[in-house]
């Protein structure tokens, strides 16, 4: 399997009063097609700046950002923009929803706001919603939807495009447990179904075991390992 995601010796830093403080210091990370990785580590260790770079939305301080061959830094604002809109899906916590449009519509706003023609993108959609389990639920609003079922919108959403690299920030810090778990179940099976690459910032450490390897954040740092075996009960 090819590396989908690379990045190599990634550092970002912010101005923090006189001095700077390293968000990301000197990450190297690389995700496959197909490969569902976890990031874990406390509050504050980096991990959404490490979904942020990734996904071409900040540019690191140094290092490479690599998606399916491309260096990022080498793209001009225009170009970073396209391989995002073409490779990269982005689920965070909130689903973002918009309280007005049915299911359906949320996955069709992009298309829609570039003028694209409707039909083709409509039946993707639909695909997409029966894929998340929502074939029944295509014309409800988000307030008919529970919370569970409004991230699964989002994760439809984000795979709209056909991404090759989908990120996934806290997927389930506002559901319970058990819709938290169908939710992980999702997205390893997105993952194995569409083969892309998943970095999945999570908590829930007791979900690992559906993931396939687990990266650890703390201070900026990254420290990559096996995914532990499943607790017996
Ligand atoms: P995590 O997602 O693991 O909680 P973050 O990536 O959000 O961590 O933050 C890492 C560090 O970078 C924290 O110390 C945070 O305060 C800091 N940070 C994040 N974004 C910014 C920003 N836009 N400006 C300044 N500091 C930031
Ligand atoms: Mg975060």
């Amino acid at each position: 399997m090819t590396t989908a995601l690379n990045l190599v010796n990634v550092s970002l830093e912010y101005p923090d009063g006189g001095s700077t403080l390293k968000a990301l210091d000197a990450v190297n990370l690389s995700v496959r097609r197909g490969e569902f990785l976890s990031l874990v580590g406390p509050s504050g260790s980096g991990k959404s700046s490490l979904l942020a770079v990734a996904a071409t939305l900040v540019t690191p301080t140094a290092g490479l950002v690599v998606i399916d061959g491309q260096d990022v830094s080498a793209l001009k604002d225009a170009q970073r923009t396209a391989l995002r809109r073409d490779k990269v899906g982005i689920i965070f916590q909130q689903p973002n929803l918009l309280p007005s449009l049915t299911a359906v519509e949320q996955l069709l706003v992009r298309e829609h706001l570039r003028g694209h023609a409707l039909k083709q993108a409509r039946r993707t959609a639909e695909e997409l919603l029966d894929v998340v389990g929502l074939s029944g639920a295509a014309h409800k609003r988000p307030h008919q939807l529970s919370g569970g079922q409004r991230q699964r919108v989002n994760i439809a959403r984000a795979l709209m495009g056909n991404p090759l690299v989908l990120l996934v920030d806290e997927p389930t810090a506002a559901l319970d447990h058990e819709r938290s778990e169908s939710i992980v179940r999702l997205l390893r099976q997105v993952t194995d179904e569409f083969t892309t690459a998943t970095v999945m910032v999570t908590h829930d450490t007791e979900f690992l075991p559906l993931t396939d390897a687990v990266a650890t954040m703390r201070d900026g740092r990254i420290s990559r390992a096996a995914v532990p075996s499943a607790q017996p009960n």
